[in-house]
């Protein structure tokens, strides 16, 4: 295969505000240890926005000029790095890459694999991470380098486009199921439910996990979300936006789940939602935070000691996913069992993603197609 010189790129001009430009520019060639990947698809995340509009304040400091944006791509190996062999490994043994092979790329592009969290198998918490379109060339582009030892093999039986949102929301809401403390049969709210990561949470703790899943976000969204499996579902529009309002919630979702939820997922970036959250739990149950807020960062308020103590609560959260998790929900894709929702689109079509993304009316996830006629 020709790999040319140049090729198609989408990238921030001027980060902090909405500035997307498709330009050329130099496809590069593959260090020790790395691969080059001929990319077919990317998933556009939310992520990606905040990454644009600086938007993040926990990230170590302010996007680049010209960044290539983008972190959920899938692709074909095409030329592997000076010290790497086309080997004939099974992809799932040990370091075997080869040519042709399709794998994707996730948020941390890599980890460093020795720090404490790497090696309790957190790598979503790295200390030392490179982050896919933020401190590296991204995935809004038809050619990127990875680490060999940090792609993620494709099986078969999944098509590329269904593979991108996997990659980040996917991994993203199976690993912080992991850490819901809750057990097939039980109730869990997710929160933010028709957004990208909370319908992805829909399908994979329903029909993936075996939860019950009460879906929680505003009506236009109700259909997505039982589509995706949700048993249950609350509009956040028959709510007032006040103390009452969040009290009157609660008692609905006391109600439903006969008590209280085992485990509630905040996959939203608001911060009410976690504020009303942990009113949601039963005994022992678990709030995990994973949406992340944006702007001034607000204390989870109305979380008290004595309720936690009372009730014996847990708060936590999750970040991504380790690299076996991914495995685990591609082979979940793999077998049918769960179904990504998402519409495809060209690159050109990005900006206009963004802006529905940021006013939260984007259904489901979003999906670049790569391919050389998509950028025409
Ligand atoms: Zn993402
Ligand atoms: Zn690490």
């Amino acid at each position: 295969m020709e790999i040319p010189l140049t090729h198609n790129a989408i990238i921030y001009t001027n980060p902090g505000t909405a500035s997307l430009k498709i330009t050329q520019v130099p496809t590069p060639s593959p260090g020790p240890g790395q691969v080059l990947i001929r990319l077919t698809h990317s998933g556009v995340c939310h992520s990606d926005h905040a990454v644009m509009t600086n938007s993040w304040r926990w990230l170590p400091g302010l996007t680049s000029h010209d960044q290539v944006g983008g972190h959920e791509g899938v692709g074909e190996v095409v030329k592997l790095g000076p010290d790497l062999v086309d080997s004939g490994y099974s992809k799932y043994n040990g370091p075997g890459i080869k040519i042709g092979d399709r794998v994707g790329i996730k948020w941390f592009a890599s980890t460093c694999l020795h720090c404490l969290a790497c090696m309790d198998s957190q790598e979503g918490s790295c200390f030392h991470p490179t982050i896919s379109g933020y401190s590296v060339p991204g995935t809004f582009q038809e050619y990127v380098l990875a680490p060999a030892n940090y792609v993620t093999p494709i099986p078969d039986g999944v098509p590329s486009d269904a593979a991108a949102p996997i990659l980040c929301g996917g991994l993203t809401v199976y690993s912080a199921f992991h850490k819901a403390r809750a057990r097939a049969g039980e109730w869990v709210v997710i929160s933010g439910a028709g957004g990208g990561l909370g319908s992805l949470a829909c399908e994979i703790g329903s029909r993936g996990m075996g939860f019950r899943i009460l879906g929680i976000d505003s009506a236009a969204k109700e259909t997505l979300i039982r589509e995706c499996g949700a048993e249950e579902f609350l509009p956040l529009d028959k709510f007032s936006r006040d103390p009452e309002g969040d009290k009157a919630m609660a008692n609905e979702v006391m109600r439903i789940t006969e008590g209280g939820a085992a485990a509630v997922l905040v996959c939203t970036s608001a911060n009410a939602a976690y504020a009303q959250a942990v009113h949601f739990l039963r005994f022992c149950g678990t709030l995990v935070c994973v949406g992340i807020t944006e702007g001034d960062e607000v204390p989870i308020r109305t979380v008290n000691p004595n309720m936690l103590i009372k009730l014996q609560l847990t708060v936590t959260a999750s970040s991504v996913g380790n690299r076996k998790e991914a495995i685990e929900i591609l082979n979940l894709v793999a077998r049918g069992v769960v179904k990504p929702r998402f519409t495809l689109h060209k690159p050109a079509e990005l900006g206009d993603i963004f802006a529905r993304l940021e006013k939260g009316e984007i259904l489901g996830r979003t999906v670049l197609s790569l391919d050389t006629e998509s950028w025409k």
